[in-house]
Formats: C-alpha cells, sequence, structure tokens
C-alpha cells in the first residue's frame, strides 16, 4: 500500500530507533484520508505530537514526490477501530515545497482576450499546442493581476488533458523545494521531480533575484529541460533584463525563445473580463455598475474581482438586487479599506526593491543620489496612499519638521510634470503597492 511504502521511504532517512520507536506505531487511517488528506493514527497524544511536529513535512514530501498531489498530512492520536472523533487532531501545515495544483478555472476559454494581452494569449496558446516546438522558453511579463497566471494554468490544463507531465510552480516554491532537498541531501529526487516533466511552468521568476544558489540549480533544469526539448514557460513582473540581481547567463536564456508582454486591459477588454466572470459565477450585473466598476478601478482584474464577489455576497445577504448605489458604496469601501491597509513598511519595500537598495538605506541619512530620490518617492506615495501627516511622515524619516516632507512632495511632483518615464515608474510603483494587499 501507498502510505506502507511511504513509511518504508522515510525508514531509509531516519535515525533507526526513532523509526523503530515512533514511527512504526502509526497505522494508516484509509477511511479518514482523501486524495490530498493522509490520516496517521498513532496510539498516544505524545507520539503523535513528536511525530507530528519532526516528520509530518517529511511524510507529506514523500507523499508528494512519489503521488504528485499536494497532501495534506495529519497525525492523530487514537485507534483506527473505532470511529469516534478524536479531539487531538494535529494537523501538519501543507510544506511550501510542494507544487501547487492547477487552477481548472483558468482556461484559454475563460481567458478574454483584448489588445492589451493579445499577443501573450496567442504566444501561450501555441505554446500549449505544441509544447517544446515553437517557442522555447516562452517568458511572460507585466504588471500584477493582469493575468499572467492565468495563462500559466491555462497552458497546464491544456495539456493536462493530453496526459502530458506538467509542473506548475512558483519560484519562491522551487526554491523552498531545492533547499528542502539540500537539507535532507535527496537532491536526487529534487532534480527527477523536475527534469522529467514534460511542461515546466514557473511563475514570478523575479524572485530569482539575489537568490544564487537557486539561479545555479535552475540553469541547470534549465537546460536539462531545454536540450531535452521540454517546453519552458516562466513569468515576471518586469522583462528578464530589468530583473536586477539576475545572473547575465539565465537572463540571456530567458530571451532565447519568446518574449510577451501583458499590458494593463483598455476599457473594453476590462468590460468584457468583467462580463466574463458574472457569467462564470452566475451574477447578474447591469451594464451601468459594469461600466462604472471598469471605470473606477484601477486595471488589477483580481482586485475587479473582488469587488464583484463583494457584491454578490451582499446582495445575496440582504437578498436584493446589485444596484448602482452598492456598488458605489462597495468601491469606496475597498479604496478606504486599501488605504488602511498599506503601511509605511509596505512603501518602503517596494521602492527599494524597484530601484535595486536595501529598505534600511532609504531611512538612513544618506546623501547618495539614488537615495534621496528613493525617499522622496516613498514620501510622496506615503502621501497619497497612507493616511499619515506630514509631520507623521518627518518623525518616520527622521526630519527635521514637516517642510522636508513638503520639499519631498514639490520635487516629485514636478519631476512626474516633466517626465513621462518617471510618471510611469511612480504609477507603477504606486499598483504594486496597492496590490500587495490584494494577493
Ligand atoms: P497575475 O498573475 O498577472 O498577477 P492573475 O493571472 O492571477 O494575474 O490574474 C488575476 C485574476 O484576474 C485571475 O482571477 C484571472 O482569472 C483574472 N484575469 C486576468 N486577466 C484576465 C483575462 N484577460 N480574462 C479573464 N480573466 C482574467
Ligand atoms: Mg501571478
Amino acid at each position: 500500500m501507498l502510505a506502507d511504502q511511504i513509511l518504508q521511504m522515510l525508514q531509509d532517512e531516519i535515525p533507526k530507533q526513532e523509526f523503530e520507536r515512533y514511527i512504526k506505531k502509526l497505522s494508516y487511517d484509509e477511511n479518514e484520508s482523501k486524495a490530498d488528506i493522509a490520516v496517521f493514527k498513532a496510539p498516544n497524544r505524545f507520539i503523535a505530537n513528536w511525530i507530528k511536529t519532526k516528520y509530518a513535512k517529511k511524510i507529506a514530501q514523500l507523499f508528494e514526490l512519489k503521488t504528485g498531489i499536494d497532501t495534506e498530512v495529519k497525525i492523530v492520536a487514537g485507534k483506527i477501530e473505532k470511529k469516534r472523533k478524536v479531539e487531538n487532531s494535529f494537523t501538519a501545515p501543507t510544506p511550501s515545497t510542494s507544487s501547487t495544483k492547477i487552477n481548472p478555472t483558468y482556461t484559454f476559454e475563460n481567458f478574454v482576450v483584448g489588445s492589451s494581452n493579445q499577443f501573450a494569449y496567442t504566444a501561450s496558446l501555441s505554446v500549449a499546442e505544441k509544447p517544446g516546438r515553437v517557442y522555447n522558453p516562452l517568458f511572460i511579463y507585466g504588471g500584477v493581476g493582469l493575468g499572467k497566471t492565468h495563462l500559466l494554468h491555462a497552458i497546464g490544463n491544456f495539456n493536462l488533458k493530453k496526459e502530458k507531465v506538467v509542473i506548475y510552480v512558483t519560484i519562491e516554491q522551487f526554491m523552498n523545494d531545492f533547499t528542502y532537498h539540500l537539507r535532507n541531501q535527496t537532491i536526487e529526487r529534487f532534480r527527477e521531480k523536475y527534469r522529467e516533466c514534460d511542461i515546466l511552468l514557473i511563475d514570478d521568476v523575479q524572485f530569482l533575484s539575489g537568490k544564487e544558489r537557486t539561479q545555479e540549480e535552475f540553469f541547470h533544469t534549465f537546460n536539462e529541460l531545454h536540450t531535452a526539448s521540454k517546453q519552458i514557460v516562466l513569468t515576471s513582473d518586469k522583462h528578464p533584463k530589468k530583473i536586477a540581481g539576475l545572473e547575465e547567463r539565465l537572463k540571456s536564456r530567458f530571451e532565447w525563445g519568446l518574449i510577451a508582454d501583458i499590458q494593463p486591459p483598455e476599457l473594453e477588454t476590462k468590460i468584457a473580463i468583467i462580463k466574463k466572470k458574472c457569467e462564470l459565477n452566475k451574477i447578474e450585473l447591469d451594464d451601468e455598475i459594469i461600466n462604472y466598476i471598469a471605470t473606477h478601478m484601477d486595471s488589477n482584474i483580481r482586485e475587479i474581482e473582488g469587488v464583484i464577489n463583494k457584491l454578490n455576497a451582499y446582495s445575496t445577504l440582504v437578498n436584493q438586487k446589485i444596484t448602482l448605489e452598492l456598488a458605489k458604496n462597495v468601491l469606496s469601501e475597498q479604496r478606504k479599506e486599501q488605504q488602511k491597509n498599506i503601511t509605511l513598511k509596505d512603501i518602503v519595500n517596494v521602492v527599494a526593491a524597484e530601484i535595486n537598495i536595501k529598505p534600511s538605506d532609504i531611512k538612513s541619512k544618506s546623501r547618495n543620489r539614488n537615495i534621496v530620490n528613493a525617499r522622496r518617492i516613498v514620501i510622496y506615495l506615503a502621501r497619497m496612499l497612507t493616511p499619515n501627516s506630514m509631520p507623521a511622515l518627518a518623525q518616520f524619516f527622521g526630519m527635521k519638521d514637516h517642510t522636508s516632507v513638503s520639499h519631498a512632495m514639490k520635487k516629485v511632483k514636478e519631476q512626474i510634470e516633466k517626465d513621462a518615464d518617471f510618471k510611469m515608474l511612480i504609477d507603477e510603483l504606486e499598483h504594486k503597492i496597492k496590490s500587495l494587499n490584494s494577493e
């Protein structure tokens, strides 16, 4: 049985004594387990707790390796025969090392095509139809909530139907997986997993920035797959050239195939997407309301979806049709909510990452031009996006008084006026900061 095999595998990796004394006492509870939840029973709470702390994660990992399913492992005190509910069930957190499942609703059919995403859509579709044979890799980049992950999953769904081996992970999961296997000296398993798939879908590769060991490993994974003509698809919030702290050899490989960008949707596409989401979720919205949402909201589709869901929830709750009035209220609430959630720390972190300096530099007294500039931008965004007053900001940055803050504001406003690139940078930063809380 699978569970026995898993425990067998565990036996090879842990001290013999521990296996004999604890793991051996586990029994697999078939009745309570599901495809993605494995329940084991231990003779008492002490043993259950001990195994849970020490090995639940590991057991989950082994399940996933064996089955490809992201499995939650529960170690519970009690006997199997008795079907009573045991109160002390210790649930292991799902290991962050696992590959995420592909969302079945993120398909090509459910993706609304407009001129902003036409190119990325077409490229994704051809890659899905002929994996490894058209562009390899395909690199999709664009702002938050514009449909990158959706397209990645669409490629995955398309090929799962053809029984191809598809792996979808965020680069962070790839990294965690790598570190996990490194620590456990099971790196061969890691390599087997990633190098034996037909299609590797990796989300948000901008987070490779500065992670040298992972870059090194990913470089080899990439080469092996590429040589074997296995399809690789990557997404990022920026063009590979603009990912700071990314090795040149990776940058150049990311450009080997095709690079497709996704732009913020034009009004028409935004409206079509809202209609699609309403149709999929069986929500009725008048055109007037759809137009209102589309014109008054930023281009982040995830946020727009959030508002639609909220509207739907309200209207179900009070059992009334969704009115324009309600839509206006929900939107303004959402805006306030957003303001409340944005912290100065968020702003500092986003700006520092974009400008490629340390967050601590921003609060330092440095007069370096880059840093002074970043500090001004943070002050400007903090005024625009948070309820902080000028004196409060002055205090935060250890400035003499609020006149320094107003000076910084003035400088940024002037630059926005005269420099279109700078304005774009500010817009992008604002978009990123607002999107932090909607993930
Ligand atoms: P990203 O990965 O670029 O941040 P996502 O792919 O997660 O964005 O998209 C956010 C949400 O918006 C998802 O629910 C996705 O289905 C939806 N979405 C984005 N673009 C489209 C589109 N063109 N058609 C339909 N849904 C879309
Ligand atoms: Mg995404």
